[in-house]
């Protein structure tokens, strides 16, 4: 068989390949001290069946005792949930994946969405005369006339979590369909802000550093600095910080505006928690200490531009095809009302 981790998006470490066996054993990649969480290859198992076994994925911050995800894979073009009898949590030790001979298949936790899909989504836009894509240092689609109030929207800060990039696709789309929204608003959107982080197949940190808690920091990272040089440039109305979280089973909102109620188009908003509630469930939940000096990107931005703020956490157990369809909802949810 043949493993292949050696491109963008990629996250898996190979510890031995046994060819008699035609046995892999792999381990997810380690993040500073703990596991990360996303893994992704590809796989190639020759003339016989393939064993492919995960280790360490027990070892993450997100591992939940028996409820380790079943993974994605793309054998054509399409990502689909692997077959249950492809698939083994083996009593929570290890992940085996048992691949039929002469196939290819990439593997994946959630669905691989790198710079190159963003380049692809962004191809099936660019006529539009009111959109402007700016390249340098990242990725920034600009919609609609820069002097009116901006609504900016960033997602990936975390790179693992992949499926806000879909979510991020039907904002846009949905945005360039209804031409109303233009009237009273301008759009700012950073669909991919660690460029580095999504590239390595990282999952919550980009060179040791967590970029949601970078804001506030005297060296920030190259892409925040320029997002918050770019808010200075223009009237910021609302920021929205898409990310997902791999605890929950429904996706949830948290925002400072009680204008909207318990949900938008359909996601349930949660209150503000208070420190000392965030901290404990933390704890709990993902066994990690936050450490409350470093403020969130949404904490920032509150407090500097006293803006409408939200953060949207999509769950990472259901199924990822819904992803476009809900940003499109959720967007147009947040815009009812101008
Ligand atoms: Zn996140």
């Amino acid at each position: 068989m043949k493993i292949t981790n050696n491109y963008e998006g990629a996250s898996i470490r190979i510890e031995e390949i046994d060819n008699k066996k035609n046995e892999a054993i792999l381990s997810i990649k380690k993040e500073g001290k703990n596991y990360g969480y996303y893994y992704n290859f590809c796989v190639s198992s020759g003339d016989n069946v393939a064993t492919i076994h995960i280790k360490n994925f027990e070892e993450s911050s997100y591992y939940e005792k028996g409820n380790i995800p079943v993974p994605y894979i793309r054998d054509k073009k399409e990502w689909k949930k692997i077959n249950k009898e492809n698939f083994n949590s083996n009593d929570d030790k290890d992940i085996i994946i048992t691949v039929p001979k002469e196939q290819e298949w990439e593997i994946s936790l959630f669905p691989r969405y790198s710079r190159i899909d963003l380049e692809n989504f962004l191809n099936t836009i660019k006529g539009n005369s009111r959109i402007k894509i700016k390249e340098d240092p990242i990725k920034e689609i600009v919609i609609g006339d820069k002097s009116k109030p901006t609504i900016v929207i960033i997602a990936r800060q975390h790179p693992g979590e992949t499926l806000s990039s879909f979510f991020i696709e039907g904002i846009v789309e949905k945005i360039i369909y209804e031409e109303k929204y233009l009237d009273n608003n301008c759009f700012m959107i950073f669909p991919i802000v660690s460029t580095n982080g999504v590239k390595n197949g990282n999952h919550r940190l980009t060179d040791g550093i967590d970029y949601n808690r970078s804001w506030a920091k005297e060296r920030l990272p190259e892409e925040i600095e320029y997002i918050q040089k770019r808010m200075n440039q223009c009237k910021v109305k609302m920021f929205i910080d898409v990310h997902c979280d791999e605890i929950t089973n429904k996706d949830y909102i948290r925002t400072n505006n009680k204008m909207y109620g318990q949900n938008i188009a359909g996601i349930q908003v949660l209150e503000d928690m208070g420190k000392i509630r965030r901290f404990l469930r933390a704890l709990i939940k993902q066994r990690k200490v936050i450490n409350f000096s470093n403020l969130t990107a949404r904490e920032y931005v509150s407090k500097k531009y006293k803006c409408d703020n939200m953060l949207i956490e999509l769950t990472l157990k259901e199924d990822a095809k819904e992803e476009k369809n809900k940003g499109k909802d959720f967007i147009e949810g947040v815009l009812k009302n101008g």
